[in-house]
């Protein structure tokens, strides 16, 4: 091993696999720069990770490590406990600081940076952690947290330096590790190039139709962004994007349209990130702590399991949860969907969903997802509860059963009359259609009309005998959106005195 420099700046990259507009990298490259990444296979083994992320970042390591090696220094990739790796670092190099950006994990991530917060304190090395995306750390409550967002992304990038340090090290990417989750995926391509072209096709093709087409799983999946993956693992830096969007031209009202849509989509990133931030334990349990009493039954391992296998008997369910299994990723409202349809018609406690769903998705960033899948299911206190009936989504995003047809293939003979429902159809039809309910396709787990009744009551007296006002409040405050959003339309809702349509996420 060439060891050119013994005194270095070591710069921990985490979830900013990049090198454009990355603050810690552009301060450290002052002196000489030593790049890591801790491929850490204890966090693999975690119930919300899967392979299907592994795969992504191993794309993206990769391409960083093209980045890296451009600027003049080849990235470092050791396996192992970070504590360990960035301790045996230390003790080889003469490591001036450690570098890096803060991170906004789940609970595993927080406890491994006290860990390694602890180490460098205890052998005198600085740690200096930077803000990525518009996250502030040690926030209080949420007044003026939308102006210092707009700041923060209208401040100029950091620039990509050139970089010297000890040169050839560690490159160790193991194409597979013990992993706790594989279905099988055609994963997104990972990488800072990918990104740049998911962005460019999204601003100059793809993204005409955005505000029409996001909402239908047959369409969402080219007409959206897709940058979701390339921000949950800093690919693509957030201001860079926002400040790309913002540089281009509308040709036309439709684009203009699109564009307004993705800049707000991007503010909320960071809106909801900052509530997980905030408030680390929203991972486990509800952020209103009034609602840590409304489900005390433990999950139904039989029924969570027929969800996320897609298997409920309701087809359009069915066909969302097997297309995320084989491509890693969903449009909002069907996420919406499905994660209300476990809360609600199945009345199932959240947490166990939410680690499978984790799973699935390729783009898991935790602060979203656990902020949404609380709003989703009922436990902010100050959101508009949304019931989605799946037979009323089934026909409005798939009124033909295309979609349907596609991922549930037993229905494929079924017409467009009978494939939303296909137990109602009469059995000489089910026989030729070729798939009987019951025997090749399940029945439904539950009536959809029935079951979100029950919810509907059950949300009701419990928001009836609890006192849950003063706690709502608190939330409202540290967590609300100071920015006033439309009541939602469509969607039924429970009358709670807890609840104020303040904020947003469709
Ligand atoms: C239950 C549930 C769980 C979710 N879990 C995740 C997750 O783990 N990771 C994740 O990135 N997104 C999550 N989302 C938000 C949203 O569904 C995805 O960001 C979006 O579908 C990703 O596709 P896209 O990049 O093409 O999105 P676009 O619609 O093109 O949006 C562009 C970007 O804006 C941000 N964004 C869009 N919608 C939202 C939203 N409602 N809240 C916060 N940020 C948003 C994302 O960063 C997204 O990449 C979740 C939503 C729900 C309802």
């Amino acid at each position: 091993m060439e060891l050119g420099y013994r005194r270095v700046n070591l710069v921990w990259f985490k979830r900013d696999l990049r090198c454009v507009d990355h603050e810690p990298l552009a301060r450290a490259s002052a002196g000489p720069v030593l790049p890591l990444y801790v491929i850490e296979p204890e966090y693999w083994l975690l119930a919300d990770t899967s392979e299907r992320q592994y795969r992504f970042l191993l794309d993206s390591l990769r391409d960083l490590a093209e980045q890296l090696a451009r600027r003049g220094q080849p990235l470092w990739v050791c396996v192992g406990d970070a504590v360990s790796v960035i301790q045996d670092l230390v003790e080889r190099f003469d490591v001036d600081a450690v570098f890096s950006h803060e991170e906004t994990g789940n609970g595993w991530t927080f406890a491994r940076d006290r860990r390694v917060g602890a180490m460098l304190r205890g052998r005198a090395v600085a740690w200096h952690q930077y803000r990525q995306h518009g996250i502030v750390r040690g926030l209080g409550q949420r007044v003026n947290w939308a102006s210092q967002w707009e700041a923060l992304m209208a401040a100029a990038q950091w620039p990509v330096a050139d970089l010297r340090g000890p040169g050839a090290g560690l490159f160790q990417l193991p194409d597979d590790l013990p992993m706790s989750e594989r279905t099988p995926c055609r994963v997104q391509r990972g990488g800072s190039a990918a990104g740049t072209r998911a962005l460019d096709s999204f601003l100059a093709e793809r993204g005409r139709d955005y505000t029409r087409a996001m909402s239908s799983p047959l369409s969402a999946g080219r007409a959206c962004s897709r940058l979701s993956p390339h921000l949950a693992l800093g690919t693509l830096s957030l201001r860079a994007t926002v400040t790309r969007l913002r540089s281009t031209d509308a040709d036309d009202a439709s684009w203009a349209r699109s564009y307004r849509s993705l800049d707000k989509r991007l503010h909320w990133h960071c809106h909801f990130m900052q509530k997980l931030e905030s408030e680390p334990r929203m991972e486990f349990e509800p952020i209103h702590r009034g609602f840590i009493d409304l489900k005390t039954e433990p999950a139904d391992p039989v029924t969570l399991q027929r969800w996320i296998d897609g298997e409920t008997g309701w087809p359009f369910v069915d066909a969302c949860m097997r297309s995320l299994a084989a491509t890693g990723w969903m449009n909002f409202r069907m996420r919406a969907m499905i994660v209300a349809i476990n809360a609600y018609h199945l009345w199932q406690p959240w947490q166990g969903a939410a680690q499978r769903l984790a799973q699935r998705f390729v783009d898991y960033e935790p602060g979203i997802h656990y902020s949404q899948i609380q709003m989703q299911s009922g436990t902010t206190g100050i959101n508009v509860n949304r019931m989605y009936n799946p037979i009323k989504q089934s026909r409005d995003q798939d009124p033909d059963g295309d979609f349907i047809r596609r991922w549930v293939p037993e229905l494929a003979g079924y017409n467009s009359s009978w494939i939303h429902e296909p137990w109602k159809a009469p059995a000489n039809l089910q026989r030729a259609g070729g798939a009987r309910i019951g025997e090749h396709y399940p029945e439904p787990i539950a009536d959809p009309v029935q079951s979100a009744r029950v919810a509907r009551d059950k949300m009701r007296d419990y928001i009836r005998t609890h006192d849950l006002d003063a706690e709502a409040r608190r939330v409202l405050a540290a967590h609300g959106s100071r920015m006033k959003q439309p009541r939602p339309r469509s969607s039924p809702r429970t009358s709670t005195a807890a609840q104020n349509a303040l904020d947003f996420g469709d």
